[in-house]
């Protein structure tokens, strides 16, 4: 994934967060819509925000077939509703991502709960919602220790307030 110079000077000097694509509004869902969450915008003012999509690197295309995690003798795998495990081609993407995210040494990730790829506390699990994270979110999670929902804004004010760059660029 490349980025404009600015943001990549950005990155460079201040802290970085990384965000589901599509809860900044990109329309990078299995159905080709987002989930933006417009409150999430001002808090992260005068953060280097990456926003990253697994599923989109994968090369799963947009509009695709959904995915969820399956269970079968104990062992897991991500599979497309119609039938196509995709949990090589999405590990791999996973894999990729979080390396490039490494020496940003990222301090808070906001994701989308519930995804197969991106949930924080739940995911999909044999048609079910269950507790659980997503195939990114466990990747990320040893080179990122604060996880957070879209759905704990609360929680990430709180954390973004205290760690904002007193010389942040847009901050309030
Ligand atoms: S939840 Fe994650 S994988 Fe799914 S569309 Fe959003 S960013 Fe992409």
């Amino acid at each position: 994934m490349r980025y404009p110079t600015s943001l990549s000077n950005s990155l460079e000097t201040t802290p970085t967060v990384v965000v589901s694509a599509c809860l900044l509004g990109a329309q990078c869902r299995y159905d080709g819509q987002s989930k933006g969450v417009p409150a999430l915008l001002p808090l992260l003012q005068g953060f280097a925000v990456v926003p990253v999509c697994p599923e989109l690197l994968a090369g799963m295309g947009v509009p695709r077939p959904a995915i969820e995690w399956r269970s079968h003798d104990g062992k897991f795998a991500v599979v497309s509703e119609d039938g196509v495990d995709v949990t090589p081609r999405l590990r791999r993407s996973c894999v990729q991502i979080v390396e490039s995210l490494r020496p940003l040494q990222p301090i808070c990730a906001v994701l989308k709960e519930r995804s197969p790829s991106c949930g924080v506390h739940q995911t999909h699990l044999n048609g079910e919602v269950v507790a659980g994270q997503g195939m990114f979110t466990r990747r990320l999670e040893p080179h990122c220790s604060h996880l957070f929902s879209e759905e704990e804004l609360e929680l990430v004010r709180e954390f973004l307030v205290a760690r904002r760059p007193s010389s942040g660029v847009g901050s309030p």
